[in-house]
């Protein structure tokens, strides 16, 4: 079993790093059980001490105050700086539309007022110090989740599915956006995945088995598990105690345990420069220390990073890259500067100075960078995967 401590290192720096790891709970339609899962996760997580926090994101049918037993029907307390106290059940910090609203009434709201609900309620809500944010994001993978994805660093994206077909094939489809807007996918879990006897406890499977460890095999995306059907999972959401709690014994919430163990292994500090960094290159602080590659190192991971007049030098445990700084500053795929659907380059070469430099570069995660260039420009979020396919200035000297 991990130990709680892995979770609770800090992939994030910046305005929002006291949030600890932001994670998304996606699914490609309703009713697949993905509120459930969060809110089953979230006391799960509770309960091992970590400082957990969840958004309900679901602002159109929002049902994770009633699943851990909150009331809706009294106004939130604001507090002296004007932010939102959030709610607190088992342990787990809570904001949800439901507490605005006053009820689990779906909002009806367009895209871009989502997002700007959901910004608010990561901004202006006193979440405190957390180790973990869970956002249960509305059901789908359409623009509005897309959007979502990309409003916040997100240290990755949790799918959620039934093993029926369908089901599974719009998991997939979800899974393909989310890679393709390099959200990284921490896993997929299956649930319903069986049928757990109320008297035995027996887990009978109804559905065919395996579809979620297969879609996870072919798209290379870690398998979390399987979530067998308990009706018990019902009344405990419906009575406002997760199952995690109101019965920790039984092979659901065994379940929830393992898939809480998987995605926390999954967190665990990646080998290469220590994480969270900020380096600020103008004040010459916070620069990440090099490290030496151990054995079977991963080789997207940076063992150390330098900077000087030819550029940014990124040495990863298989080669050394060097990359020109107005490359680096023309490669940014940040909405202002690419367009998101068709990749098209949307900033201006020619508006790029020829002596543009980094002037901070910081962690995002464990999977990506953070620049900000002397131009002004500071909402560029490179991943790893892409610095490394930058071609690098030596291999153009070539
Ligand atoms: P979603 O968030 O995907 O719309 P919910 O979490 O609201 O789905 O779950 C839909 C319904 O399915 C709820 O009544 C919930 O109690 C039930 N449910 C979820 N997971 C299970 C499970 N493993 N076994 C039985 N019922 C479940």
């Amino acid at each position: 079993m991990t130990s709680p401590d892995t979770a609770t290192k800090r992939p994030e720096t910046g305005p929002l790093s006291h949030l600890g790891r932001i994670i998304a709970i996606a699914s490609g339609k309703g009713g697949v059980g993905k509120s459930t899962v969060t809110a089953n996760l979230a006391v799960t997580l509770a309960q091992r001490g970590l400082r957990v926090g969840l958004v309900d994101a679901d602002l159109y049918g929002p049902s994770i105050p009633g699943m851990l037993g909150i009331a809706t029907d009294v106004p939130p307390v604001m507090s002296p700086e004007g932010k939102v106290i959030p709610a607190e059940a088992h342990g787990v910090k809570v904001m949800s539309m439901a507490m605005l609203t006053g009820d689990d009434n779906p909002a009806i709201l367009r895209g871009p007022m989502v997002t700007k609900y959901l910004q608010m309620f990561i901004a202006q809500v006193q979440w405190g110090e957390l180790d973990v944010l869970l956002l249960d994001l509305p059901p789908g993978t359409g623009d509005t989740q897309l959007t979502l994805a990309q409003s916040f660093p997100l240290t990755g994206a949790v799918v959620v599915s039934t093993p029926q077909d369908v089901s599974l094939k719009i998991a997939r489809r979800g899974l393909r956006m989310l890679e393709k807007v390099n959200v990284p996918i921490l896993g997929i879990v299956e649930n319903m995945s069986g049928f757990t006897c109320p008297s035995c406890s027996e887990v009978t499977h109804i559905f065919h088995q395996g579809g979620g460890k297969e879609i996870a095999a072919t798209l290379g995306v870690p398998y979390l598990g399987a979530i067998p059907l308990d009706p018990a999972i019902v009344d405990s959401g419906d009575n406002g105690v997760p199952l995690a709690i109101a019965a920790p014994d039984c092979p659901a919430a065994g379940a929830y345990a393992m898939i809480a163990d998987a995605l926390t292994a999954d967190l665990a500090q990646p080998s290469g420069i220590q994480i969270p960094f900020d380096w600020h290159l103008d004040a010459g602080t916070g620069k990440p220390a090099p490290v030496a590659a151990a054995p079977q190192a991963a080789t997207d991971r940076p063992l150390a990073l330098d900077y000087d007049a030819t550029g940014l030098t990124i040495r990863w445990a298989d080669r050394t890259q060097t990359i020109d700084p107005r490359e680096l500053r023309l490669a940014c795929s940040c909405a202002a500067c690419r367009d998101e659907i068709s990749g098209k380059q949307l900033l201006n070469p020619a508006s790029v100075p020829l002596d543009v430099m980094p002037t901070r570069i910081w962690s995002v995660g464990n999977y990506a960078l953070g620049i900000a260039f002397s131009d002004g420009h500071s909402s560029g979020i490179y991943p790893l995967t892409m610095l490394r396919r930058i071609e690098s200035a030596e291999a153009e000297d070539v």
